[in-house]
Order: C-alpha cells, then sequence, then structure tokens
C-alpha cells in the first residue's frame, strides 16, 4: 500500500510540487491575460458608444466585417478621404475598424489615426479622448503625448500640456525647446503676471538659452521697446525683420540701427533715417531709390515660412501650423502699394 504514497522527503514530490505551482502559475498568466482582453475590447466599445454613429458608418462597418480586405487596404482609403479633406469618412473607417474585434497593436494604430483625424477636423476634445484612450493600454506611446500637447496649447491648458511634456521628455530623454515654449506661453496668458514680469521672465529666457528669439523679441518690441533694444541680439535682425518694421518712429534706438548694416538700410527703406543709399536686398535697396526720388507710395508687406517644412503662411506664427515645430519661422519682405494715403483721415 504504501508504494502508492511518495514520502515527503523523496525527490519525486519535489518535482511534482515543482510542476504543479507552473501550471497554477500559467493558468493564472493565462486568465489574466483573458480578462485584460475583455477589460480592453469592453473599454473600446464604450469609447464607441461616446460618439454618435450614423447610417452610413454602419454602411462601412458591415463592408470592414464581412469583407476580406487588409486593415492596411481601409488605412490607405481613410488616408485617401484624408487627403481630400473628407475627414468624415476617414472617421467612418477608423470607428469601423475599432468596433472589429482586432489585437492590441492595430487598435493602438487605428486609435492613434482616429485622434490625428479628429485633430485635423478640429475636433479637439474627441481627438484627446482617442488619444487618452490610446495611453490609458500604451503609456509610452510618444505621438499620443506629442498630439495631446498640441491639444492643450490649443485649448490654452498649459497646465495640462506641460505634464503631459514630462511624460514625453521622461519616454525621448529630451524635450527640446518646446518645454521652455510651453512654459513661455503659459505665463503669457497669465492674466494675473504684469507685463514688467513677462518680459523680464522672456529677457531671462532668451540669455540662458538663446532659443524662441522670434516670440521673446515680438513681446518686447511690442509691450517694453527700450528693453528690447537693450537685449537685442544684432544676429536676429533679419529673421525679425517684420516685428521691427512695425516698432513706430518714437520707439527706435539708431545708436543701435547706426551700428548695425542690415538696420541701417531697413530703417533707411521705411524712411526714418537716411543711413543708407542702397542695399543687396532687392525690396530694401528699391525702397531707398524711390524714397530718394521723393517717391513715399510703396511699402513693404511681409509673408512667412517654416523653415523646417517651408509651409508659407499669412500670418506670423511661433509654432508651424503644419508640421508643429517650434521657432521655426522666418519672414519673407515683398513691395506692395501703400495702403492708406495722407489723405484718408477720420478726423
Ligand atoms: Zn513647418
Amino acid at each position: 500500500m504504501d508504494t502508492f504514497f511518495i514520502s515527503f522527503r523523496d525527490p519525486l514530490f519535489g518535482i511534482i510540487v515543482f510542476f504543479l505551482l507552473l501550471f497554477i502559475l500559467s493558468f493564472i498568466s493565462y486568465w489574466w491575460g483573458r480578462r485584460k482582453s475583455t477589460n480592453e475590447s469592453q473599454e473600446i466599445e464604450i469609447f464607441l458608444g461616446k460618439f454618435d454613429t450614423s447610417s452610413s458608418e454602419a454602411g462601412i462597418a458591415s463592408q470592414i466585417h464581412e469583407n476580406a480586405i487588409t486593415n492596411e487596404t481601409w488605412f490607405l482609403l481613410a488616408q485617401g478621404f484624408e487627403h481630400q479633406g473628407n475627414f468624415e469618412k476617414s472617421i467612418e473607417i477608423y470607428h469601423a475598424l475599432l468596433s472589429k474585434k482586432s489585437d492590441k497593436i492595430v487598435q493602438k494604430e487605428v486609435l492613434l489615426k482616429l485622434g490625428r483625424g479628429y485633430f485635423k477636423a478640429g475636433f479637439l476634445e474627441r481627438s484627446r479622448q482617442s488619444f487618452l484612450q490610446v495611453l490609458q493600454n500604451h503609456p509610452r506611446t510618444p505621438q499620443a503625448l506629442h498630439h495631446l500637447i498640441l491639444i492643450y496649447e490649443h485649448l490654452q491648458q498649459y497646465k495640462d500640456a506641460l505634464e503631459a511634456m514630462e511624460s514625453l521628455i521622461e519616454i525621448q530623454g529630451s524635450g527640446g525647446c518646446e518645454k521652455l515654449y510651453l512654459e513661455a506661453r503659459q505665463l503669457l496668458c497669465d492674466p494675473k503676471a504684469s507685463v514688467d514680469e513677462k518680459a523680464a521672465f522672456l529677457i531671462d529666457l532668451y540669455t540662458q538659452h538663446t532659443q524662441l528669439g522670434y516670440l521673446v523679441f515680438e513681446y518686447l518690441f511690442t509691450h517694453r521697446p527700450s528693453l528690447a533694444w537693450k537685449h537685442f541680439d544684432q544676429s536676429l535682425s533679419v529673421r525679425l525683420a517684420d516685428i521691427l518694421w512695425r516698432v513706430p518712429a518714437e520707439n527706435l534706438d539708431f545708436d543701435i540701427i547706426a551700428r548695425n548694416g542690415f538696420l541701417r538700410e531697413l530703417f533707411s527703406a521705411k524712411g526714418n533715417c537716411e543711413l543708407s543709399q542702397s542695399s543687396p536686398v532687392f525690396e530694401l535697396d528699391t525702397l531707398i531709390t524711390l524714397r530718394t526720388c521723393g517717391n513715399t507710395k510703396a511699402t513693404l508687406q511681409f509673408e512667412y515660412v517654416c523653415g523646417e517644412c517651408h509651409t508659407i503662411s499669412f500670418l506670423p506664427f511661433h509654432r508651424c501650423p503644419n508640421c508643429h515645430a517650434i521657432d521655426s519661422i522666418e519672414s519673407i519682405m515683398t513691395l506692395t502699394k501703400e495702403r492708406f494715403d495722407d489723405n484718408n483721415s477720420f478726423q
């Protein structure tokens, strides 16, 4: 009878216990995985339940569920709609793909594309929910964090943007000048901070990091021109041409202007001084010549180009509206007719 029982000290007993533990651990791991997967699919269903479903979306969903077309083909189709500006259609495709039971990697990719689609279409809250859904299951996703920062910046929720920035810096190691930019924007939008506090912060920022030159000097020349001239970085003269062009004559510092070739030409072209007779820049040279002849009907107008992606904008920007690069703005000057004659007075 004793042959059927294994002694406690028998080496076979230890082996049996080892395999028993291995089985229990495998079972728990399998059960946990199943539970997590079920929770994730329930989360996706709850997420999709937050949005209205149109009849055409139901049609696309049935196509996606019944046809054997691959996800990649649907992605290409959705991107085609996005390029045409038909974001409604691309979003419908992403919704339908999410409702299909897919693995976690595909779901993450669809959610990221859906978030970007909502962002481009201007639905910031829906875009935010999409990226937060990604981060719930995949916290180390830089693309989702990057778009969350953009959304919070659009909504002027700089505290949340800086929190997302901290997470991004932890993943990527460095945030470049984006953190400085968000801190500067946060202070500039703070109604409790005085103009002097803002100016002191921006001067300190530029002195320490030599970054965000356009943003710093745009604010200083607008609100504290004397401080702007005191801390003026002459290497930025060409880049800041549009800001300098708009500085009123009474706020100009002719000592600094006289010492800088480009500034002499710029303000001679504007008619504030006669320190240059010509310029290697065609537009400035033409204006100087016209003013020498007594013609004051011409002026400059500015367009803006991103130094990273070369997108042209008619309005100045601190973050490129296309590639989202910071402080990549460069101004392009063009000759134009003076819009307001001396006779156009409201008096
Ligand atoms: Zn750009």
